[in-house]
């Protein structure tokens, strides 16, 4: 059966919602000093990808970006020199299957944890994470949501008193010198009754080389992105929802035009992801990568080149 929209844990966003409580935060990362998010520009000059699976050799400056396989969820892993940012944990059980993956980076601290949305395969595990690591900054969609996964994780945030940030579109998040962290969704107003649309989506750009993560963001999401101006072009793109048919639309993807695009999905996920549709859109434009065939996959950058390397 295919289920065209919707994480495993969908059936218990029910419409009693639970308020966040710390969804006003204070401590958004809102600086008033920042440049406002670039208006959208001509086209950048492509890197050219320098090797395939073979990694570059470390130096303290690269950026990497480890798109862990959990199976059917996200987790991503940004390492740069020392400064950790985790963005989601997948399922519940691959906790520690992540926090050994940090751990052997290297990485005993994390700098950013990001929940793009509360759906149980982005956030599932991370009860571990926040058990194993010190984490300087929690960032949230802040769009409330009934689960007992989700309000266990925002107790054990206030318990750890671990700063709670809800930033907006155009907000810049301060991860590591170098490297720039925009926030492209959620907006100013939420999707209601949408988890996935509300998702954060983040632009990470070092030098010329451009990542857009989608988390489950969908095709609504991707066009108030564009209607309000945000210059989405990157070289690779973490698909929306697991490649599902109700992201990835064609305006978008002629936008960002890709040349690499990553899908986070489990082989044989009951809501057939990724729709061969989505592929067939991105395969036209850009190498695709998939955790369920490639196992985890990583791309070192020093932000003139970039490389990628796949387990399997
Ligand atoms: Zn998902
Ligand atoms: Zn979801």
């Amino acid at each position: 059966m295919i289920v065209a929209a919707g994480c495993s844990d969908s059936k218990t966003n029910t419409q009693e919602k639970v308020s966040t409580e710390k969804t006003a935060a204070s401590e958004q990362p809102t600086q008033s000093t920042e440049q406002p998010m670039p208006a959208p520009t001509a086209k950048q000059t492509n890197p050219t990808i320098i090797s395939q699976n073979k990694e570059l050799p470390s130096a303290g400056g690269n950026l990497t970006v480890h798109f862990l396989d959990v199976g059917q969820g996200d987790s991503i892993l940004l390492e740069h020199g020392d400064d950790g940012m985790l963005i989601y944990s997948g399922e519940i059980g691959k906790g520690d299957d992540v926090a050994t993956y940090i751990k052997n980076e290297g990485i005993m601290s994390l700098d950013y944890v990001i929940a793009t949305h509360p759906h149980s395969d982005h956030i599932g595990g991370m009860s571990v994470i926040l058990n194993d690591f010190p984490i300087g900054h929690f960032v949230d969609s802040g769009y409330a949501y009934s689960s007992k996964t989700y309000e266990n994780m925002l107790k054990a945030i206030d318990k750890k008193n671990i700063p709670f940030e809800t930033p907006k579109r155009g907000d810049k998040i301060n991860f590591t010198s170098g490297i720039d962290v925009y926030v492209l969704n959620p907006g100013s107003t939420y999707f209601t009754d949408d988890v996935n649309q509300n998702s954060v989506v983040l632009k990470v750009t070092d030098g010329k080389v451009t990542f857009l993560l989608m988390g489950d963001a969908g095709i609504q999401a991707e066009n108030e992105i564009m209607k309000d101006g945000y210059n989405v072009d990157a070289d690779i793109l973490k698909v929306g929802h697991h490649g599902s048919r109700t992201a990835s639309g064609t305006p978008f993807i002629s936008a960002v035009s890709p040349e690499i695009s990553v899908i986070e999905v489990g082989a044989g996920n009951d809501y057939g992801h990724p729709h061969q549709e989505t592929l067939d859109r991105l395969q036209k434009v850009s190498k695709v990568y998939r955790t369920d065939l490639d196992g985890t996959i990583t791309v070192t950058t020093d932000g003139s080149s970039y490389s990628v390397s796949t387990e399997k």
